[in-house]
């Protein structure tokens, strides 16, 4: 059996002794209570930007959805299948969940692969799915740069829908931009006063 599967197999008998064992454990009350998760994050599938991770967070505490480049792509009522979409139906219409967090990050794969798309000219779903975050005016080609951009992007798709822009109106929503940087460690937020990225302030 190789290393990592060991440490997964280990890994998942600390968390059976740290959440699920004994009367009062973690998970018998979240599922006697049901789940209030009051934050919602929405980051990449790289390996090495976990939310609960990073946030050093329980079990209830994030509703974590996680797609390739992190994105939110526009309202769209049709028939294609909307995975981000009906998380953020849930999240925010059905768990009243009322911080949302985009989570952007360094070194990101997606953004890569929309900023050299020839690269990816015969894949099945990739190049579609980033395409929604294509930036018609970009003049960046730094990967990290365009990750904020992105962000941006992503920021304005949520007010295309109808109840996330009800929510940020009458201020029951707050949607923050954080950029992760992978090889600091570290998480920078978007200020809607100076429009720049500054450290987030702990
Ligand atoms: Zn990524």
């Amino acid at each position: 059996m190789s290393n990592v599967f060991s440490k997964i197999l280990y890994g998942y008998s600390e968390f059976r002794k740290k959440y699920a064992i004994g009367d009062n454990a973690v998970m018998r009350y979240l599922a006697d209570s049901g789940q209030k998760p009051q934050i919602m994050i929405i980051s990449c599938c790289d390996s090495r930007v976990d939310p609960a991770l990073i946030l050093q967070c329980n079990p209830g505490d994030l509703f974590v959805v996680r797609n390739v480049a992190n994105i939110v792509p526009p309202y769209q009522k049709d028939e294609a299948l909307h995975g981000t979409s009906a998380a953020l139906e849930f999240g925010i219409g059905l768990l009243n969940i009322k911080q949302l967090i985009l989570l952007g990050h360094s070194q990101c794969g997606g953004i890569d692969a929309l900023l050299n798309s020839q690269k990816l000219s015969q894949d099945d779903f990739i190049s579609k799915w980033v395409s929604s975050i294509k930036l018609s005016d970009n003049k960046t080609k730094n990967p990290d740069e365009y990750a904020k951009l992105a962000l941006t992007r992503s920021y304005e798709n949520c007010m295309t829908f109808p109840w996330i822009k009800d929510k940020l109106e009458t201020n029951e929503l707050t949607i923050h931009r954080w950029f992760f940087d992978i090889k600091m460690g570290q998480i920078f937020t978007y200020s809607e006063n100076y429009h720049v990225y500054q450290a987030l302030d702990v």
